[in-house]
């Protein structure tokens, strides 16, 4: 029908065979076109489009960090909300992910940026916290990576394995980032990954395999290869949005490590106390003689000591920045208890709130709390292990009590000798409260 045009004639608009409105190749059976209003597209064109798109996505999600960094001063500011104390690696951390997101910054800007000497190659601050259990070091990671807007994941060395073998094998760390990420592979490369326990890595190897790999090396191994810088194939599965296997670039991805390194007290007192380690700035006091604080002793910690530990000195040297954390005391677990913005007294004033009951402790039942938590010797995590046994029973009791108002702990509650007061609504008597509590 549409073959036999008369001289002239114009073809209807209808009987025109369309063309992609981008490259404008003509529409056929091996190119169909996806119509819009006004125009057509082919296949071709919409994975361009889809590439170009998601190129934009990678721009944004990597200028995030970069566009609202902030400065080591006010990085320290905002961690000091949340955690008390350990001033030294809070200013640590604060200028080695400053430096990190610097020379990221730098490495986007590529030549545009003038610099002096384009040839310097600005290597990655790995961090090594290390510290005594509870003293802050998973939190100061984590909240580290919720100011600058980043993943995080959280990995226990004790569970890594080598690829291959029964447990999480060091990639899986890199699909929890991936997911942490909301499947968002650019945001995921711009990561921390933390890994707890890091001193007793070289034990993962001994417990997991038996004698097979005593030294935990190949973990070791393994994980060095990620904090040096590599492309991992990683399966999509979990990984949201993303079809076929993911490759994720580990280079940018800036990893902490943490550790207790029990016994690295007495390794440090026999160094410092004979005078024969020390180096630099530490070179006179410890010549001196013990000349230290004890409670900052981790602080003189070389990478050498870690080796004491299993751990391999190119694994140690990818960990540039070593800084530590210290026991905290009961000044400072009082302040844990009630200051941060996030305090264990806030959370439980909030779930008391829920009850319609205003939950108030005594100075002295604070300290108290805080001295019980030192017994423990688990740092400010015994916090909360006081805490819950204390309230357990009142929190157990409350919500079937009527016209409870108000609870009040003392010192003679942390005791255990007395119940905490409750505070009834004027117009219920107080024995009828303690009846409704089934006392
Ligand atoms: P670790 O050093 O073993 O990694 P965490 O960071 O996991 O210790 O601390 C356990 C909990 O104790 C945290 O969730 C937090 O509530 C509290 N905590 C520990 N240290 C501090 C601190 N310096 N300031 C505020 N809270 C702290």
């Amino acid at each position: 029908m549409a073959a036999s045009l008369l001289p002239g004639e114009v073809k209807p608009v209808s009987q025109l065979k369309a063309h992609c409105s981008f490259c404008g190749q003509e529409q056929s059976p091996d190119l169909p076109l996806i119509a819009g209003e006004e125009g057509h597209i082919c296949e071709e064109c919409v994975r361009l489009a889809s590439q170009v798109v998601g190129s934009w996505g990678r721009k944004r999600a990597a200028a995030k960090p970069l566009q609202n960094l902030l400065k080591p001063v006010e990085l320290k500011a905002q961690l000091d909300r949340y955690i008390i104390g350990q001033d030294l690696a809070k200013e640590t951390l604060a200028v080695a992910v400053y430096n990190h997101f610097k020379r990221l910054s730098m490495e986007q800007a590529g030549p545009k940026m003038p610099v002096c000497n384009p040839d310097v190659e600005i290597e990655k601050s790995n961090i090594l916290l290390l510290g005594p259990s509870g003293t802050g070091k998973t939190l100061l990671a984590s909240t580290l990576a919720r100011i600058v807007g980043v993943p995080i994941v959280i990995a226990d060395a004790t569970t890594l394995t080598q690829a291959g073998y029964v447990g999480d094998d060091v990639e899986s760390i890199l699909a929890r980032l991936v997911d942490s990420a909301e499947g968002n592979l650019e945001l995921a490369e711009w990561g921390i990954v933390y890994i707890d326990e890091i001193d007793k890595l070289a034990r993962a190897g001994e417990s997991s395999h038996g004698t097979r790999d005593v030294s935990g090396e190949g973990v070791q191994q393994a994980l060095l290869k990620l904090v040096e810088g590599a492309r991992v194939k990683l399966s999509a599965k979990g990984a949201k949005g993303q079809g076929g296997d993911l490759l994720l670039d580990t280079r940018h991805i800036l990893f902490i490590a943490g550790g207790a390194f029990a016994g690295m007290e007495g390794l440090l007192e026999k160094r410092l106390g004979s005078g024969g380690g020390g180096i630099g700035f530490h070179a006179e006091p410890a010549a001196a003689g013990a000349d230290y604080d004890p409670a900052c002793l981790f602080e003189q910690v070389q990478p050498d000591d870690l080796r004491h530990f299993g751990l391999i000195p190119e694994f140690i040297g990818r960990f540039p920045v070593i800084t530590a954390l210290h026991d905290l005391d009961e000044a400072a677990l009082l302040r844990i208890l009630t200051e941060p913005r996030n305090a264990l007294i806030r959370q439980y004033q909030r779930l008391f709130e829920y009850e319609g009951v205003a939950l108030e402790f005594s100075p002295e039942a604070l300290r108290l709390i805080a001295r019980q938590a030192i017994e423990r010797g688990t740092g400010a995590r015994g916090l909360r292990a006081v805490l819950e046994g204390l309230l357990r029973r009142i929190m157990y009791e409350i919500p079937s009590i009527q016209g409870v108002t108000g609870c009040l702990v003392d010192e003679q509650v942390v005791l255990g000798t007395e119940e905490p007061t409750l505070v009834a609504d004027a117009d219920i008597p107080r024995e009828l409260v303690g009846e409704a509590a089934g006392r």
